[in-house]
């Protein structure tokens, strides 16, 4: 028995045992399912869009749904959030607590780390989309996503490559058009992910020319990818989500915090630097002096214990967590005098990972297909709710997660918001 031979079975049996249930299960068998393609634009803050530099993106806005702002989950960095949009899940329960982290068990996770970053086991706290597709018998291709390169609980998606910064936008455009014209099912849900804003914004901050330049040229492959759907036949019968991870703020040189001038580095562990520095205890070593002199005052930094974090950042209880976590200023970032000894390159002028709730991480959300409402501004939401609105799109039972699909339903064509699963 095929899989949707066999949920239209169980939505039978279901509907002999519970009568009342039988409407909406018919209502979601007689929907047909359009393709999903989710397109990532890596740290384009929410308000790039007044720029009026990116005519494709406003056309699609134009012709779907957006928003003010969505909300990043904390903390506001690029894996974290990556995996919420696809889990629904927040950082801190969805596994990737951090850019950088350690795990008892696993060692060391960082984002060059390929061994680490390909390895299931980090992201197996979640259950990303892409895998529960497959499961339920669905073809997916990943044109680059966090977590596409490992097997999460065993499954990858049909197709996927190594993560290579080196290919352009439109290349990555062109890679994914390549798997949808395969013979055979076409994929049932397709990720897309540029990060020239990204990189443009960290070295030369979110107010630079180019900046200015990383938002055309990808602005451009979106025109590029649109165009090459409406070749095919399948604009219309596809349901585009362009999001953003987070946003970025404007880091003045100098805005350093240098954490060795603040404690002392030998009592304790770094295990990040950054926007977020994070430490743990050292083997053998009393802390208690050094972690008491962070826990002070500082300027342009607060420091807190785990457990002691502000609530509303729903962050702290994961094993992966450090002890200590100090959060910069909007504007600064921290590190120590040897750390940046060794750089190779400047600070960053931009950075993110800020505060979830700073203005400057807010982050892009853009939806036009078949199941989305047309020329409609919904209110600000948080990211957990992409996840809950793909399931929805792709007809698929979401997992337990942090999102709530009815404070997105009205970016729902009314057919689409009509049928089953909401409340
Ligand atoms: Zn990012």
């Amino acid at each position: 028995m095929n899989a949707t031979l066999f949920r239209r079975v169980a939505a039978l049996t279901l509907c002999l045992v519970a009568l009342a249930g039988c409407a909406t299960h018919r209502a979601t068998a007689a929907l047909p399912r359009h393709a999903v393609l989710l397109v990532s634009i890596d740290a384009f803050r929410a308000n790039y869009v007044e720029r009026g530099l990116t005519p494709n993106l406003a056309a699609l806005a134009r012709d779907g749904a957006t928003t003010p702002y969505m909300l990043p989950s904390f903390p506001s960095l690029t894996f974290p959030n990556h995996y919420t949009l696809v889990t629904g899940r927040v950082p801190d329960r969805n596994g990737i607590v951090n850019n950088t982290m350690r795990d008892p068990a696993l060692g060391r996770f960082s984002l060059s780390n390929h061994a680490a970053t390909s390895d299931g086991r980090w992201w197996a706290q979640a259950e990303p989309i892409w895998v529960t597709a497959q499961k339920h018998g669905l073809r997916t291709a990943t044109m680059y996503w966090p977590g596409t390169e490992a097997a999460i609980h065993g499954v990858r998606p049909d197709h996927w490559i190594p993560f290579d910064d080196t290919l352009t936008s439109r290349q990555r455009v062109d890679k994914l058009l390549l798997w949808i014209d395969e013979p055979g099912a076409k994929p049932a849900f397709d990720t897309l992910y540029f990060d020239a804003v990204d990189h443009a914004g960290h070295e030369f901050g979110p107010d630079s020319p180019q900046v200015d330049t990383a938002l055309r040229e990808v602005d451009d492959a979106l025109g590029y990818l649109v165009a090459g759907l409406r070749d095919r036949g399948l604009l219309d019968a596809t349901d585009i989500v362009v999001v953003s991870d987070h946003g970025m703020a404007d880091v003045p040189r100098g805005n350093i915090v240098f954490a060795d001038d603040e404690t002392d580095l030998d009592a304790i562990d770094p295990v990040s630097w950054g926007v977020m520095a994070t430490f743990a205890p050292k083997p053998g070593v009393d802390g208690a002096k050094a972690v008491a002199r962070l826990l002070g005052p500082h300027e342009h930094m607060r420091c807190y214990r785990k457990d002691t974090l502000p609530a509303r950042l729903d962050y702290g209880r994961n094993p992966r967590v450090p002890d200590i976590l100090c959060l910069a200023d909007t504007g600064w970032a921290i590190t120590s005098r040897a750390t940046l000894a060794a750089r190779t390159a400047p600070m960053s002028r931009g950075e993110h990972g800020y505060d979830n709730l700073d203005p400057a991480m807010r982050a892009l959300f853009v939806a036009r297909g078949p199941d989305f409402a047309r020329g409609v501004t919904i209110a600000p939401f948080p990211n957990v709710d992409v996840y809950p609105l793909l399931a929805h799109l792709l007809r698929i039972a979401p997992l337990p997660n942090d999102g709530d699909l009815n404070r997105v339903k009205g970016a729902l064509a009314p057919a689409a918001a009509a049928q089953g699963q909401f409340p």
